[in-house]
């Protein structure tokens, strides 16, 4: 371990939390906790998610993940990875991860489904042993006992967990919101968490995604009742897109095509894996039948109800195929209507707007969260945080699954309602919870990997940014021809990629006379040209493309 920081040396065992990912941002949850002397602890990780790359900041970078290469150093003494809950950000990544990790992983049914999907698209299925853990089932691992609490979410089978050890017991509450009616799958168990509350409980470690926002999330059950009113009221076709692994809303979305007398059909590939899954695991009993997409196309407007992907902007998904006119069975137009049941998440703000402004150009009528109420969050509202920690009493609150600004208002807001103490640890460092108080002691290795077509680099190694520089201001290839004596033996050949034309004379003559007044050694006349092209084109242009001189003797 690279430390910083002073890390405990004695042989005494503590308890400590890693997070490695999602503390200081939304997206590839990666939690890890430690128990035994400092210099031999055994560990679990809990969780191992995603984030979705920006074309923007990291131009072809499909997904980011944790940096684990803390995890590899302590690889033998990994127990188990344990899996809250089946979204992206906190099981996309185990596929990429698991070959450096290689411990067994523990999800209850629906989550293990997904889990199965992705391993056998990486033909890791026969290699990675995934335990299915009952809901409300138990597991030992080694000084850790784990019990999974059903919660509420946004996706089938949801869990917090309690976390039992010789030094205390944690509850990870993984994602979370308090939905009395989440019309899918199990209510939030709170008799366990005020038991536990009642035991005591050293620390929890909680959701922040939502702790700037006052009041509750609101339930899925009111949705359901105000989508099936307002689809009741639409004519034309209609199109709902939805995050295909909130199940409970494409039932509601179902239930709402079938009290309009509206066929419902599926659009795009997410959205009917996630059916099949649900019903492979024992949900969606009564969800209507769906028709293929090419019979939708020949029922009359009235009565087709189509469930789209693309909620967010997602340039191949069903929805942006559908606005472009691209899609070979689903038309709409005038008259038509678009409901987006579902919230933007940050970043995707440019492209569902113009998502959305291509479907309006059509006559489309578009209908969001900003003037119908037709989505509720999935995560807890200060409310909502109020009740969990008055079931709960943790001596001690670690806020995750945040940008620093939600996770500083979680724990001053914790504070508030009499938590004794609050930390605040972005990824890398290490908090000991017991013995004594909690503070940060150390701190490991931590970053991002970038999937990067078939490849994991390392955010360092600055191929992102070298795109970024290139998307910028271009490319210019600079091949110097010259005789014995070091002279330009024919005029400098420029090759050009994303410049304007006027900039090329420019660049060449600073080149020529550049490489004319130089006499010196290879390295140098490269670097030499290298900045006089930047110059020049900067002078006349405003930017500095990336310039590589290439130099052949003749
Ligand atoms: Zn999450
Ligand atoms: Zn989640």
């Amino acid at each position: 371990m690279t430390g910083t920081m002073t890390a405990d040396t004695s042989d005494t065992a503590d308890l400590v939390f890693l997070p490695l990912g999602g503390a200081g941002e939304i997206g590839m949850n990666l939690n890890c906790y430690g128990y035994g002397p400092a210099d031999a602890r055994r560990w679990i990780i809990v969780d191992c998610g995603v984030l979705f790359g920006r074309e923007t900041s990291t131009p072809g970078v499909d997904l980011m993940m944790p940096d684990v290469r803390f995890l590899e150093e302590v690889r033998e003494d990994i127990l188990g990875l344990i899996l809250t809950h089946g979204h992206e950000d906190h099981l996309g990544a185990v596929a990429h991860l698991w070959p450096r990790l290689r411990c067994p992983v523990y999800a209850t049914p629906f989550t293990a489904r997904l889990l199965h999907d992705k391993l056998e698209e990486a033909g890791l299925e026969e290699r990675v042993r995934v335990k299915i853990v009952p809901l409300g089932g138990a597991i030992r691992l080694g000084p850790f006992a784990l019990e999974f609490i059903s919660i509420t979410h946004s996706i089938p089978e949801p869990n917090a967990l309690a976390i039992r050890t010789p030094l205390g017991t944690i509850v990870h509450t993984g994602d979370w919101k308090l939905d009395p009616d989440p019309q899918l799958g199990e209510v939030t168990n709170d008799a366990a968490l005020r038991r536990l509350g009642e035991e005591g409980v050293l620390a929890m470690v909680c959701d922040s995604t939502n702790a700037l926002v006052p009041g509750e999330s609101g339930s899925e059950a009111e949705v359901r009742r105000s989508l099936i009113r307002l689809i009741g009221s639409l004519k034309g076709r209609v199109a709902v897109t939805a995050f295909a692994s909130n199940v409970a809303r494409l039932q509601s979305v179902a239930e709402a095509a079938q009290a309009a007398g509206r066929e419902l059909v599926l659009v795009g590939r997410a959205m009917r894996h996630m059916v099949n899954c649900a019903r492979d695991t024992g949900y969606l009993k009564k969800f209507p039948r769906v028709l293929p997409e090419e019979q939708g196309a020949e029922l009359p407007a009235d009565h087709v109800l189509y469930l789209c992907t693309g909620s967010q902007g997602e340039p191949r998904a069903a929805l942006a195929r559908i606005a472009a006119d691209e899609h070979p069975y689903v038309n709409l137009g005038e008259g038509d209507s678009v409901i987006f049941s579902s919230r933007i998440i940050p970043g995707n703000e440019l492209a569902i707007f113009e998502l959305q402004n291509q479907l309006a150009a059509k006559g489309i009528a578009v209908l969001t969260e900003r003037d119908h109420f037709v989505h509720v969050s999935g995560h807890p509202a200060r409310d909502e945080l109020a009740q969990m920690y008055a079931w709960v009493k943790p001596r001690v609150a670690i806020p995750v699954h945040g940008e620093l600004r939600h996770m500083s208002e979680h724990a001053r807001f914790a504070r508030e309602l009499q938590v004794p103490e609050a930390v605040v640890a972005l990824n890398g460092q290490m908090v000991r919870l017991a013995p004594g108080r909690a503070e940060i002691v150390d701190e490991t290795p931590s970053g991002r990997l970038h999937l990067d077509g078939r490849m994991l680099v390392h955010e360092d190694d600055g191929f992102a940014r070298a795109r970024r520089s290139l998307s910028y201001a271009g490319f210019i290839g600079v091949t110097l021809v010259l005789d014995r004596k070091g002279r330009l033996a024919a005029d400098p050949a420029l090759h050009i990629e994303g410049i304007p034309e006027p900039v090329l004379e420019p660049v060449r003559e600073a080149v020529a006379r550049a490489a004319n007044g130089k006499r010196a050694r290879d390295e140098d006349l490269q670097e030499t040209v290298r900045l006089a092209a930047r110059r020049a084109a900067n002078e006349v242009w405003g930017k500095k493309p990336i310039v590589r001189v290439q130099i052949v003797e003749i």
